[in-house]
């Protein structure tokens, strides 16, 4: 399995800047997973030449425009076109319901497209089964400002990944990530910059020292440390916390397994659309 970083942007002023994508991440195992797809997800797709019709599960872990911005799009290409019913769709209750101050993120019309559509609910597990090959989901809490989002421990091919997803660090955070082998923390801010709200170093520190993942990978980069480079912040992380912590990059690949090159051609892409419309 590896871990594609199509996207590595957070924060309110990136999110417009672009200075990274907030394309999001996919997880490529025998199921493919793509979590997150903000803007840029559909452009980044086809700048790294990701078959989006080949995507398994979409996961929308809350209703925040820099997490669920190309859910929709996502979902036409996994369903066929929208002409299909076809696809996963794990998503917090604010993104498939809405509720308090959010309307639903997701239309109905694109959650009817999916094959299953699966409630993310912190402290549940979910396991998936698409094409006889499983996926299993462990959700995990968060503290952030959609009270419905969630974290989670995926374990698919005998590896187990975890994603913090947005939220500040809480202790006993760490207890929810034990045992896996890459943890990507959504690491908005440098340590001395904390945040409400929002992970920054100095709460990275904190879980790693108590999840104790093989690798973890801090993303979801804010606009002042993009500046700072996010790599000095791994290194200072990994010396503070013992833990190996790199820097995701647009277009990174970590781990091994399964490539991420698509084979389809964008002349394929025209060919489907003579053969649909
Ligand atoms: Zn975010
Ligand atoms: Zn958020």
């Amino acid at each position: 399995m590896n871990i594609f970083f199509v996207g590595t942007g957070g924060g309110r002023v990136n999110l417009i800047a672009q200075l990274r994508s907030t394309g999001g991440f996919m997880l490529n195992g025998s199921l493919k997973v793509y979590v997150d797809p903000g803007p840029g997800a559909l452009y980044g797709s086809k700048q790294h030449k990701i078959d989006l019709s080949k995507i398994d599960i979409l996961v929308v872990t809350h209703n925040h425009i820099d997490h669920y911005n190309d859910a929709e799009v996502l979902m036409e290409a996994m369903s066929g076109y929208a002409l299909q019913k076809k696809g996963v769709l794990v998503a917090s209750k604010s993104v498939l319901e809405g509720g308090g101050k959010y309307d639903l993120s997701i239309s109905r019309y694109h959650q009817e497209k999916m094959q299953q559509v699966i409630t993310g609910v912190a402290g549940q597990r979910n396991s998936v089964l698409c094409n006889g090959k499983s996926a299993a989901f462990s959700f995990t809490p968060v503290r952030h400002d959609d009270e419905t989002g969630f974290g989670f421990v995926l374990s698919m091919d005998g590896q187990k990944i975890g994603y913090t997803s947005d939220g500040e660090y809480f202790e006993g955070l760490g207890e929810y990530f034990k045992g896996c082998d890459y943890l990507i923390v959504n690491n908005l801010k440098a340590e001395e910059d904390c945040i409400p709200d929002h992970m920054d170093s100095g709460g990275a520190i904190k879980l790693l020292k108590e999840a104790q993942p093989k690798t973890a990978i801090i993303s979801h980069f804010g606009m002042k440390l993009i500046s700072s480079m996010p790599e000095l912040e791994a290194q200072k992380i990994s010396a503070k916390s013992g833990v190996k912590t790199i820097a995701a990059r647009d277009g990174m690949a970590v781990g091994g397994g399964e490539g991420m090159e698509s084979k389809k051609s964008l002349l394929d892409y025209v060919k489907d659309e003579d053969e649909v419309f």
